[in-house]
């Protein structure tokens, strides 16, 4: 079972690849002190999603889901030379928290901040598009919503990435008690197998042990 990582082996991942640094740390501390919520990317899909960005080389990246900076500072390290990073956060002290983040980072030239739900934000900055590359993070309702405007608005070669895919553990479960879980279950199950079937999209899930969702618009 791919998902299925041991403990050891996702040990001897981090402690070879240190995914996370004393800044990263920090933003983790940042969000502790504040009560926000520590629900950031695991570290090492935040280094995926560096190298992500640095391979696929997108320069005008839009982020759903700000929390407070976590991932965005790994997107902005792998923005080569004049890219930059619209993020999208409802909670204002979410967005606040993080404002400080990319300043202790060094990448807040890089990035945009926007507050507000995400839907309305992503019109909002529809006209600075098309993007290179989305990665959605947010309201797990949404994702349907969120992967139609990145249909709409991705060039072809863009990248969507989406954090949570396998629902925690949940995603195959046909008969989920919880009526709120069972309505995030069934949305991440329509954006993935929409990316899945979809002749525009060229797709796959990175079984990390959330699941990473990524899929490349190729028409
Ligand atoms: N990407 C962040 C990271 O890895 O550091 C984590 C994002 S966290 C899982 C989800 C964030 O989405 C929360 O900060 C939450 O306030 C925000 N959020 C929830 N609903 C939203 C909405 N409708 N529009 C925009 N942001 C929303």
């Amino acid at each position: 079972a791919f998902s299925q990582t041991s403990e050891k082996i996702s040990n001897y991942a981090i402690d070879t690849f240190k995914p996370e640094d004393s800044i990263l740390k920090e933003v983790k501390d940042r969000s502790a002190k504040l009560n926000i919520p520590l629900i950031q990317v695991n570290n090492m899909d935040g280094l995926h999603l560096e190298l992500l960005i640095r391979i696929s080389k997108a320069k005008k990246i839009v982020e759903v889901g700000t929390l407070a900076g976590y991932s965005g500072i790994c997107i902005a390290r792998g923005i080569q030379n004049d890219g930059i990073l619209h993020t999208i956060e409802l909670e204002q002290k979410h967005a606040d928290a993080a404002k400080e983040s990319f300043q202790k980072a060094g990448v807040s030239h890089l990035i945009k901040q926007h507050v507000g739900p995400g839907i309305e934000m992503l019109k909002s900055i529809e006209k600075e598009g098309p993007f290179d590359a989305i990665f959605i993070d947010a309201d797990k309702v949404s994702y349907p919503k969120y992967l139609t405007w990145a249909e709409d608005n991705l060039k072809v070669g863009g990248l969507i990435i989406g954090d949570n895919t396998f629902a925690w553990g949940n995603i195959y479960k046909e008969n989920i008690e919880d009526p709120e879980l069972n309505t995030k279950v069934i949305a991440l199950r329509e954006f993935n197998s929409r990316l899945a079937n979809s002749s525009k999209f060229r797709s796959t899930i990175l079984p990390t042990g959330e699941g990473l969702t990524v899929a490349i618009k190729v028409s």
